[in-house]
Order: C-alpha cells, then structure tokens, then sequence
C-alpha cells in the first residue's frame, strides 16, 4: 500500500484536543490517499499506563469517527521485538550499558569534556557526557540503562518532511548527531526499551510509510532517522503538524484534563465541534 499511518497514543492520560487534531489528521489524509489509518498503544511505561486510559482511547476515537484498519499494535506485547533488536546492536558494538544517575550526568557536564558542545541539550535533554562509553562488554547486562554509541554510528542522514512550514528535505549530518545528540539511552533499565527504539521498530513492523504526528516530536525525528540506518528499516516519510494550543498559547499537555476530549464530550460537543475547535 502507498500510503500507511498510524495514530500512537500512551494511554497515561486522557485523550484531549491535541490528540484528537493528530488522529483526525492522520485519519483523514490515510482516506484521501486510499491508504490505511493503523492504531498503536504506546503502553511501555507500565507505571503510568492504566487500562482505563486505553478503553477511553478506543472510545473518544470511536465517537469521533476515527476508524482504524485492522488489528490494534500494543506496545507490551512487542518487548521480544525490542530485545532482539537490542541484541543485535549489543553484538555490532553499537549500544553500551551506563549507570549513571541524573546526579551523575550533571557532575561530568560541569567538568571540562571533550566531543559534545558545552551545554549542548539534544531532544532528550543534556548531551550525555559519555561517561559510562568504554564500560567493560560481555553478556548483554538487564540491570542497566542501554545507551547508543552514536560516535561509532555518527553519519549524514535525510528524510523528507511534509508538514506545513517545515516541508522540504531535512538534513542532519555526523556531527549534529554527536555534538547536539549524543549517546541517548535506547533501553531504561525500568523498561528494557525506550520511546526511541519502541517507536522505530513499531512504525517499521506496521509498515508506516507516512508518520503523521505533532511538531513537538520533529527533534526526535533526528534520533529516529538514525536508528533506522542502524536497524536497516526504511525511513518513512514525515508530517509534522501544527500543535494545538490554549488560548494562552501554551502547548496542551496530558494533565490538561480540562481539555480532555471527554469532557467536551460531556458538556455536548458533537465531533463535528471538535473538528471545527482545532481547525479542520
Ligand atoms: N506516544 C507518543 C505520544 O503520545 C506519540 C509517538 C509518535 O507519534 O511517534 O506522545
Ligand atoms: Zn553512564
């Protein structure tokens, strides 16, 4: 098929406005394309995942009139999936473990380094220091954090952007990737996997070919483009959306309940009302 997308909520919250524009979206470009609209569950966090969440998730979209194709993807369901995926950059040399603390980090940034830019903050936060990078190897450690060696797999990359304003070929060359990236974690200990790894590997399983989401995640799309290349799947093409804002401009976020799809629902807005409240 041409044209595959998905809709990819954590059921830690309520779904609220912002959501609802990103699967409508998504949704509505998947039909006019005659392509597949998928639904995937972002449930690695299993202490802030909570059944309820997800039930309300198939709701509000059943209600807005956002019907997926096939088989709903959970993300606890794919933990071998990420695992052997691990292990194959554990093998390449290409993933080590760290255990350092936050405390740790911020230590060995105040002190002179060498490689990232002082102070650099990539999409997950402080530019790690590399601290833990010549940590002796043997079997694949589960008790630690796994992190990327992304001087070992630093190299050019591009991926096509469709979104309003950002449309155009993105370029991000070697040394971005190590100098505003870094070694970024790809397994939490409390986890075995990450957002990072989870999201590369599920888009590719489902056979995305257009990732439709907000603009909030266009910096991690830099992580995810060079997962790919290590992970030899193909790199969809991107659409990163305008994110929907309250009338103070700030962006929504999950404890925004007061904007929760729910409580429009509530209070008797139709999902014609939603479409027209963020502007479809
Ligand atoms: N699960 C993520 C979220 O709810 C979205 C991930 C994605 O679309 O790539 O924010
Ligand atoms: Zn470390």
């Amino acid at each position: 098929m041409a044209f595959v997308t998905r809709f990819a909520p954590s059921p830690t919250g309520p779904l609220h406005l912002g959501h609802a524009y990103s699967a409508l979206l998504a949704h509505d470009m998947a039909r006019a394309a005659g392509g597949a609209f998928l639904l995937r569950i972002e449930d690695i966090d299993r202490a802030r995942s909570r059944p309820q969440w997800e039930a309300q998730i198939y709701d509000d979209l059943q209600w807005l009139g956002v019907a997926w194709d096939g088989e709903v993807m959970r993300q606890s369901t794919r933990l071998p999936a990420y695992e052997a995926a691990l292990q194959g950059l554990w093998d390449g040399g290409l993933i080590y473990p760290c255990t350092c603390t936050r405390r740790d980090i911020g230590a060995a940034l105040s002190a002179p380094q060498e490689g990232a830019q002082e102070g650099a903050v990539g999409p997950d936060g402080p530019v790690y220091p590399g601290t833990c990078r010549c940590a002796p190897r043997g079997a694949m450690p589960r008790d630690a954090a796994l992190r990327l060696n992304m001087g070992l797999l630093a190299q050019e990359t591009q991926f096509q952007e469709t979104g309003a304003g950002l449309a155009g070929k993105v370029r991000i060359t070697a040394q971005d990737y190590v100098q505003s990236i870094g070694d970024v974690v790809l397994a939490r200990r409390d986890m075995g996997t990450s957002y990072h790894l989870s999201v590369v590997l599920d888009d590719a399983a489902q056979g995305v070919t257009h990732v439709v989401r907000g603009a909030d995640l266009f910096e991690a799309t830099r992580i995810h483009v060079i997962l790919q290349r290590a992970l030899s799947l193909p790199t969809p093409i991107y659409h990163h959306h305008r994110l929907i804002r309250d009338e103070g401009g700030k962006r929504l976020a999950k404890r925004d309940d007061a904007r929760a799809l729910a409580k429009y629902r509530a209070e008797g807005a139709s999902p014609a009302d939603i479409r027209r409240m963020v502007g479809l």
